[in-house]
């Protein structure tokens, strides 16, 4: 008889797989049920073994229990894509797995990998294309579908240059060509949109995938997706290795945008992992922006990308003008100057609506003491309580603990408290008294929690003539609000005097993303960015509104310094509950590496964010020219870490191509 050894990845934090046996030939990436310690658990074909080293050992390889499935979790290429990231990133490969395997398959239950409906028609709704294409556009369309087999293409075009058109039309070659195609967004916010939109050009579901529904809806769109059912798949970062049957195209979406990036447990980019698929499968990936990343502008400088551009807008409108206003003699009612609140004014007396830009929610991000200047911090985390009216409470907004708010100073019992900043609350409630008979928008994480309520907004904006929209971030990514004639921009100065990697990529894209909300039906329209700042170099150039002058300079003097994307970055990040042990072990990992050629190392430092639920936080940098090198010095590290006392007090984790130091 026969026995067969396999290396199986168990969904554990374990950096290793487990040997085990069977007398029956399993392909790879099928799902196992293995015996583990006294457990019984989900593991994954990772690959066929001849001579298993344990081998002869009594007891040392276990048998696998029974085979789950009639089908392995994916193909060959996505397969291959997991072990590839678990590799580039140093991340456990059963947790590599698990991020792309749905909930209610990672555990034993009686959910299976096997087809769940008969295969549906799709067409295309030749009613739905209203409009001709613009010249650039259509350039643009041509261009983009010649491509055969693996090509990465940049998508630049300006914002209001009608992007989504020109998916629209690649997707359609795909329907008629029966193939599938992935489109990735930054936010789950910008999914409905864009779902409508799809709804409207095909007939065939569209599906859906993004964290907020529930595992049984991501199970049953996962399988449809896998088994041909569906052919178009709208998803946020965890849909990028969606096992779409026949996928002949990869779309992302705003592919500049931070939210490709995971920054919990396993810490990768969508963005770039949707790129390396697109290579292992050996079909054509568009990345689409207005503020392209400076590591794609780099490629396309090196000819590794093609770049195709869109440089006007559908109405060939011309881009909002940026303008600074100095605040620094100006008062600041709950953060808006009195000028701004009087151009707005003149805005909304003309029926048009604005838009606010703030990057901070709740009402106020410092509670204070009047009387003695104790001011509100979270017990576990190194950070100020921001006060959120609406909640009537003190909200971390690191680790979302919430606190009674305090009626008398815990350290003088004073009753006097004052709150300093701004927030989205704040700004709507400055906004309610200043415009009392003008609808008041309000965008952040806290007003689009429930289900539905993003829609319910966009249709209220939509629907409303002169309005005001209050927001974060979420209302600065691509959305299409053609009433919009004027954007503020409150807080830009935290963005052009950060510390933070890539801070000034980072804030570049934030103003024109913001701007380009503004002035899509108008000529005359602005953006006031209001700043302490009106002499800064940098926001000078940003206010040109040319965002590629920009980046290009941004890039000269990335490679004069030998910053990313010209060298490679990983974090070392460390926490535990004493500074001490941080320290002893990060220090302990730069005497290590003191005499190695090739790489730059920083630090210790404490993190941004220097404690975050009760732990202290410390990283090193390690930093190299080579990828490949940095790769070999990482994973003998890893080997290291695993002998040392120091390692097993603290917690400790590589971040690679990191986007902040929080
Ligand atoms: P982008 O994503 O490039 O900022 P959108 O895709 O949101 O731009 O398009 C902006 C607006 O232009 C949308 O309302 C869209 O319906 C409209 N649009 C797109 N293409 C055309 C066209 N060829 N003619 C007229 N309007 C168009
Ligand atoms: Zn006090
Ligand atoms: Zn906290």
């Amino acid at each position: 008889m026969n026995i067969f050894y396999y290396d199986v990845a168990v969904s554990l934090p374990l950096r290793q797989c487990f040997t085990y046996s069977s007398e029956l030939k399993i392909k790879k990436g099928t799902r196992v049920s293995i015996p583990f310690g006294n457990r019984l658990l989900v593991g994954v074909i990772n690959k066929n073994i001849q001579k298993p080293q344990l081998l002869g050992k009594i007891g040392a390889i276990k048998e696998i229990i029974s085979i789950m499935d009639a089908y392995p979790l994916f193909e060959k290429s996505i397969f291959n894509s997991i072990l590839w990231a678990s590799d580039y990133y140093h991340h456990p490969i059963g947790e590599v797995f698990n991020t792309f395997i749905p909930t209610q398959l990672r555990k034993i239950n009686n959910n299976k990998i096997e087809p769940i409906e008969k295969i549906s028609e799709y067409s295309i709704n030749e009613e739905d294309k209203k409009f001709n294409l613009t010249k650039d556009q259509n350039k643009a369309v041509k261009e983009l579908s010649k491509a055969k087999g693996f090509l990465p293409s940049l998508l630049y075009g300006v914002t209001g240059s009608g992007k989504t058109e020109v998916y629209l039309r690649l997707a359609e070659d795909c329907i008629r060509k029966n193939k599938a195609v992935l489109i990735l967004v930054p936010e789950i916010n910008l999914t409905p949109q864009l779902l409508s939109r799809f709804e409207d050009r095909f007939d065939g579901e569209i599906g859906l995938y993004h964290s907020r529904q529930t595992p049984s809806k991501r199970l049953k769109i996962w399988l449809k997706a896998k088994f041909g059912n569906i052919k178009i798949i709208i998803g946020t970062r965890s849909a990028v290795l969606m096992p779409l049957k026949d996928i002949g195209l990869i779309i992302i979406d705003e592919e500049h945008d931070q939210s490709f990036r995971q920054s919990e447990g396993f810490k990768f980019s969508a963005r770039d992992l949707g790129i390396k698929r697109s290579q292992l499968q050996d079909i054509p990936i568009v990345l689409g922006s207005a503020t392209p990343s400076l590591q794609s502008l780099k490629l396309v400088g090196e000819k590794k990308f093609k770049k195709v551009d869109i440089l006007s807008r559908v109405d060939g409108r011309k881009p909002p003008k940026l303008i600074a206003l100095d605040i620094n003699n100006s008062p600041l009612i709950g953060g808006l100057a009195m000028e701004t609140i009087s151009v707005m004014q003149n805005v909304i007396n003309k029926g048009e609506q604005v838009l606010v830009f703030i990057n901070r929610r709740g009402f106020a991000p410092l509670y204070q003491c009047g009387s003695c200047g104790w001011v509100a911090e979270c017990k576990s985390c190194d950070t100020n309580l921001v006060f959120h009216q609406s909640r009537n409470r003190l909200i971390c907004h690191r680790c979302e603990s919430a606190y009674a708010v305090n009626k008398c100073c815990p350290v003088c019992n004073e009753d006097e408290f004052h709150f300093h900043g701004a927030g989205t609350e704040r700004v709507e409630e400055v906004l309610e008294s200043s415009f009392p008979k003008t609808s008041i928008i309000r965008v952040d994480h806290d007003s689009t929690k429930k289900v539905g309520a993003m829609e319910a907004i966009v249709k209220k904006i939509h629907s409303s003539e002169a309005a005001i929209l209050v927001g974060t971030q979420m209302l600065a990514k691509g959305h299409d609000f053609p009433k919009v004639t004027l954007s503020v921009i409150l807080n830009a100065d935290n963005g052009l005097i950060s510390p933070e990697i890539n801070a000034l990529e980072k804030i570049s894209q934030l103003l024109i993303q913001v701007s380009g909300r503004a002035g899509r039906n108008n000529n005359l329209a602005k953006v006031i960015i209001q700043t302490r700042y009106p002499d800064d170099i940098n926001l000078n150039k940003i206010k040109t509104g040319n965002y590629m002058n920009f980046a290009k300079q941004c890039l000269d003097n990335n490679m004069k310094m030998n910053l990313p994307p010209y060298s490679t970055l990983c974090l070392l990040r460390s926490s535990s509950p004493t500074q001490k042990s941080n320290l002893d072990f990060l220090e302990k990992a730069v005497l290590t590496l003191s005499n190695r050629r090739g790489i730059n190392i920083i630090g210790p430092l404490p993190s941004l964010i220097s404690k975050s639920k009760g732990n202290y936080r410390h990283h090193i940098y390690i930093q190299s020219s080579k990828k490949t090198f940095l790769n070999k010095v990482l994973k003998f590290l890893t080997v290291e870490f695993d002998k040392w006392p120091e390692s097993k007090k603290v917690k400790w984790a590589f971040d690679i191509d990191p986007i902040d130091i929080n």
